[in-house]
């Protein structure tokens, strides 16, 4: 897959919204609202018009996944709007979302069951049973499994999804139990991005590393080649002001200036040439994907890595996209429970 045509798009990733009544400590949106030291995160709602003409712009495309990195998707305020927009449209196969599954009402997650189909699956992040839920999602267990009940019983494919921390191990097996005797259709364990003195690693754990992405990266230093979801499955990534990334790590790294890293080469391009070259609203969608930001990225993946950011792979695929079997099994393990 080249990635240079606007057909070779089948997998549009959107940020639909930077809303979320969460707080989870380790979240993008958490370090940045420490970071610029803000009382609370800038709402920033992805404009649903303009969303459309992107994806009425894409012809292959395919597959939705509504998936934010600093952001719940169903807290945009035309959220329903949307995915019966999405439903509407011929092309589109499947829908996969990801929610804490706290806000709305019942009613909403009846609702969203009944319009999603066989092949869209929504994935709910509980991390916990009653009593360890709420230590690391802030949010009350028996809210998000009620929401989740609902939207199965309206018809929906439900994925629980458990990260593992010291004070939540011993409930893996309960909660997949659970999983399975509700009608989850997977269940899915992960290790946390990050671990500290209050949330701590898993401890003898065999469900999953008790070593983060990262650390198991700095381990393999010598497992070079970079596997790219985004070139291999087509897809890209659209953030709340239109902004359009090769995948949604890069748009962590490059859509705030404090997170940038001055010395790296996509740093320079978007400062030299500024963030319109990969504006939806300025530049059509096969424009960007030939803008030097995107061909930095996708022309190096298969170049060695280098101390020197100006050359070589890009830093942010070195870190995350190695090894991608390993961390399969090792960082994030889905299981089907039908
Ligand atoms: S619920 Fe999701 S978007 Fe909200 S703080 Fe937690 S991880 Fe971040
Ligand atoms: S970080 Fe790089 S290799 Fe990984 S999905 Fe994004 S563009 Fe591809």
């Amino acid at each position: 897959m080249t990635l240079k045509k606007v057909e070779d798009i089948k997998e549009l990733q959107i940020g639909l919204t930077s809303r979320c009544t969460g707080s989870c400590k380790f979240c993008f949106r958490m370090e940045l609202i420490n970071c610029y030291q803000w009382g609370g995160y800038p709402a920033v709602d992805i404009d649903a018009k303009h969303l459309f003409k992107v994806i009425d712009s894409l012809p292959n495309l395919k597959n939705i996944l509504l998936i934010g990195n600093k952001g719940e998707v169903i807290c945009h305020p035309e959220i329903n709007y949307i995915i019966k927009e999405l439903k509407s449209r011929s092309k589109i196969e499947s829908i996969y979302m990801a929610t804490n599954g706290s806000s709305k009402k019942k009613i909403f997650w009846r609702w969203l069951g009944t319009i999603l189909g066989e092949h869209d699956n929504v994935v709910f992040a509980i991390d916990g049973l009653q009593d360890t839920h709420h230590i690391y999602r802030k949010s009350k267990f028996d809210t998000v499994f009620g929401n989740m009940i609902e939207f199965i019983k309206g018809g929906g494919n439900a994925w629980w999804q458990f990260i593992v921390f010291k004070h939540n191990q011993h409930q893996v097996e309960e909660a997949r139990k659970l999983a399975k005797s509700v009608g989850c259709r997977q269940f899915i364990v992960m290790a946390s991005r990050r671990y500290d003195d209050e949330f701590e690693r898993p401890v003898d754990c065999d469900e999953i590393s008790q070593k983060t992405k990262f650390e198991l990266a700095l381990e393999r230093i010598d497992d070079r080649k970079v596997s790219c979801e985004s070139k291999i499955n087509g897809r890209v990534y659209m953030t709340t002001n239109g902004l359009m990334f090769p995948c949604c790590r890069l748009a962590c790294f490059y859509s705030e200036n404090a997170y940038r890293d001055p010395l790296q080469l996509s740093t320079k391009i978007l400062v030299s040439q500024s963030r319109g070259i990969i504006s939806t609203y300025r530049h059509s969608v096969e424009e960007i994907l030939n803008s030097d930001f995107f061909r930095r990225t996708f022309d190096h993946l298969d170049d060695e890595f280098t101390d020197n950011p100006l050359t070589g792979v890009e830093y942010t695929c070195w870190r995350f996209c190695r090894f991608i079997d390993y961390q399969k099994q090792n960082i994030r393990r889905e299981e089907n429970l039908c």
